[in-house]
Order: structure tokens, then C-alpha cells, then sequence
């Protein structure tokens, strides 16, 4: 099935093609033709399996077809990383004339709210921030066709609970929701009912499995020998682009600070370091320019890598889903 087939026009499926989508991956086979038709989703998907495309694919195709000035969708993700992951993804699938802005927190108001003056048909937004805009009547959300959350369970885990009702009560009733989650355990699927009507489920990998691609290794290890293993492990050739996992954001400063003082290219990032300092540093690891880059699972939540050549989880994760997410 290639994308024409699952219902994007021919300009929509030859942009797909031009930027290297050669064909649909499965969570965009079954979600594109459910978005295109207006149904509501219920979404089981990782970051990696093409997700974001799933749904902005055919919602930047409707938002086309039916123009309407204004902010149209909104998509709210947990954390800023990944809503200006899903900014550029959005910019990427545009054609002309269709404006998206990520609205985010930790970073100035200034071009945020000169993008709102001008008019946003596509707002990504993490809700906190969103809240403020609301707040100040910047942001009307009362034309919206589209709501989409992204990472539902991690904004749940976040606390965001109350601020996203606070969000979906400002949006018309009538309108299409999609909610993607890594999972639907717990109580995830029951408050996901609260906001879909008559959702269509698309699910990929099983709930809780590693991707079958990742050769996964375990060291037992006392205590004081957890450092010199590690040094040891980044002194391999084939480590050549390595993410490392600690369990606090004190622990990933420590072990950023060792790995400067052995003069290893590495970098760090966590919610205590500034909105530019965590995207530089991204940015810098993205490009290949720092070889290890040390986060916490909140900073690093969602976040897509290319060439990751190694994730090591310095510390064991405190749940089953962030070991995945990781
Ligand atoms: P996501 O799961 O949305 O974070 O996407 C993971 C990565 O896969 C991103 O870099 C996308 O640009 C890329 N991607 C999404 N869909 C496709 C596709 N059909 N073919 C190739 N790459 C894709």
C-alpha cells in the first residue's frame, strides 16, 4: 500500500516521497484512512514508528482542503523537545500557505505571541503554556476541527491531567480527536474514553515490548564499579553515538561532569538546564557533533535520534515503559 492508496492526494504522497518516505510504515496504513475520514482515534504507537506523520499527514491534507483562516488542530505533546519535533515534521509535510507555530514553555513570549497575532492554523503546544496564552485571550480555540494528544500517558505521568480538561472544555465539542499513547495501561484508556467518541483503535508493537531491531545487553554490577564499566564501555570503537540514561537529574550532572573530566564529546540534558542550552545540546548530538549526550527521561521523553549507535541505562528505569521509551 503506498500513500496515494491510503487516500493523500498526489501532491500529499509526492511530497512523502521527495522527503524519503518511500512507503507508509503501519501505524500511518491504519490511522491515514480512519484521520482522512473524520474518526476519532485511539492510538497505541512509540515515538519512532512514523506516528507523527500518522496524523499530521492527513490532517494538513484536510486542513488544505477545507482552508479555513484561523487555528484549525491543535496538538498538545508533553514536553518542548518533542512538540518542536512535531513543529518540524508539520513545516516539512506543508504546502504553502498552511502556518503552524509551537507554543511552548522556557522560552520568551515574544515571537510565540507574533505568530499567534498573524494566525496559526496549526498549534502545537504543551498545555502549560498553552493555558497562559489562553489566559491572555491570545489563543481561540473555538474553530477547531482537530484535537490531537500526543503522548498522552507521559502528560498524564506529568500532571497535566487537569490542565488538558481545562484545554478540551475550551474547544468545540464537535470536533475529530485523535489520542496517541505508548500505552493504554492503568487508567489511560478509561480517561481516554473522556475525550474520543467512538474511536477507531490503530495499534502497533506490542504493549511494552523493545524494538526488535535493539540487541539489548545487562551488567551486573556492584555499586563502585558502575562508573569504571561505563568508561570502559565508551572507550569501544563501535560506541559511536551513545545516549546515556540516569535516573535524576543531580545523577546525570555527575556523570556529565566525569565524562568532561576524561575529555569524552559529550553533552547533558535535563529539566533544570535551559530551553537553549537542551535544544543546542540536542541539536549538537543530532548532528553527530557530540558523541554521548547524558538526559533524564523527562528531557529526553519522545525524542527521535538517528544513528543512536548505544542507549545505556546508567540507572534502571523506575518503570517497565520508560525502558522502551528509551
Ligand atoms: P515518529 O515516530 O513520528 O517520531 O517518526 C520517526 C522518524 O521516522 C521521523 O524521523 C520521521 O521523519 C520518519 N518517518 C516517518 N514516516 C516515515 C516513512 N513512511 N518512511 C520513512 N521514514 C518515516
Amino acid at each position: 500500500m503506498n500513500f496515494k492508496e491510503l487516500g493523500l492526494r498526489a501532491e500529499m504522497a509526492e511530497m512523502c516521497r521527495r522527503i524519503g518516505f518511500s512507503e507508509p510504515t503501519p501505524i500511518q496504513k491504519q490511522a491515514i484512512p480512519v484521520i482522512l475520514e473524520g474518526g476519532d482515534v485511539i492510538g497505541t504507537a512509540e515515538t519512532g514508528t512514523g506516528k507523527t506523520g500518522a496524523f499530521l499527514l492527513p490532517i494538513i491534507q484536510k486542513v488544505g482542503e477545507n482552508y479555513r483562516p484561523g487555528t484549525t488542530v491543535l496538538v498538545l505533546a508533553p514536553t518542548r523537545e518533542l512538540a518542536l519535533q512535531i513543529e518540524t515534521e508539520c513545516r516539512k509535510f506543508s504546502p504553502k500557505g498552511i502556518t503552524c507555530t509551537a507554543l511552548i514553555g522556557g522560552t520568551g513570549y515574544g515571537k510565540q505571541t507574533q505568530a499567534l497575532k498573524k494566525g496559526v492554523n496549526i498549534l502545537i503546544a504543551t498545555p502549560g503554556r498553552l493555558i497562559d496564552f489562553m489566559e491572555q485571550g491570545m489563543v481561540n480555540l473555538k474553530g477547531l476541527t482537530t484535537l490531537v494528544l500526543d503522548e498522552a500517558d507521559r502528560m498524564l505521568d506529568m500532571g497535566f491531567l487537569p490542565a488538558i480538561k481545562r484545554i478540551v472544555k475550551a474547544c468545540p465539542e464537535k470536533r475529530q480527536t485523535l489520542f496517541f499513547s505508548a500505552t493504554l495501561a492503568g487508567e489511560i484508556e478509561y480517561i481516554a474514553q473522556q475525550f474520543v467518541k467512538d474511536p477507531t483503535y490503530v495499534e502497533v508493537a506490542r504493549r511494552g515490548t523493545a524494538a526488535v531491531t535493539i540487541e539489548q545487553k545487562a551488567y551486573p554490577v556492584a555499586h563502585q564499579f558502575k562508573v569504571p564499566l561505563l568508561l570502559d564501555l565508551l572507550s569501544k570503537e563501535d560506541f559511536d553515538r551513545v545516549l546515556i540514561f540516569t535516573r535524576t537529574k543531580r545523577g546525570a550532572d555527575r556523570i556529565a561532569h566525569i565524562l568532561e573530566k576524561q575529555e569524552h564529546n559529550s553533552n547533558k540534558i535535563h529539566g533544570d538546564r535551559s530551553q537553549s542550552q537542551r535544544e543546542a545540546a540536542l541539536a549538537s548530538f543530532k548532528k553527530g557533533k557530540t558523541r554521548v549526550l547524558v538526559a533524564t527521561d523527562v528531557a529526553a521523553r519522545g525524542i527521535d535520534i538517528d544513528a543512536v549507535s548505544h542507549v545505556i541505562n546508567y540507572d534502571v528505569p523506575e518503570a517497565p515503559e520508560d525502558y522502551v521509551h528509551r
